[in-house]
């Protein structure tokens, strides 16, 4: 099954994906110690101790 980013639209493979913690739509998911595309970053959510993935989309509208 094919998925398409929804940061840069590019095709996804399965292992790369992520679901964002916002919006919920796939991306490429970052990861810390390959050096791939990534179109979002892990975030850590404090209180829960948890991580969570945020797209590149929702990155931008936090940040303003
Ligand atoms: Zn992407
Ligand atoms: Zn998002």
């Amino acid at each position: 099954m094919e998925i398409s980013c929804s940061v840069c639209t590019e095709n996804i493979g399965a292992l790369q994906a992520a679901t964002c913690h916002y919006c919920g739509n796939k991306f490429h998911q970052p990861k810390v110690d390959a050096k791939q595309v990534n179109c979002g970053r892990i975030m850590s959510l404090g209180e829960m101790l948890a991580i969570a993935y945020i797209c590149h989309n929702c990155l931008k509208e936090t940040e303003e």
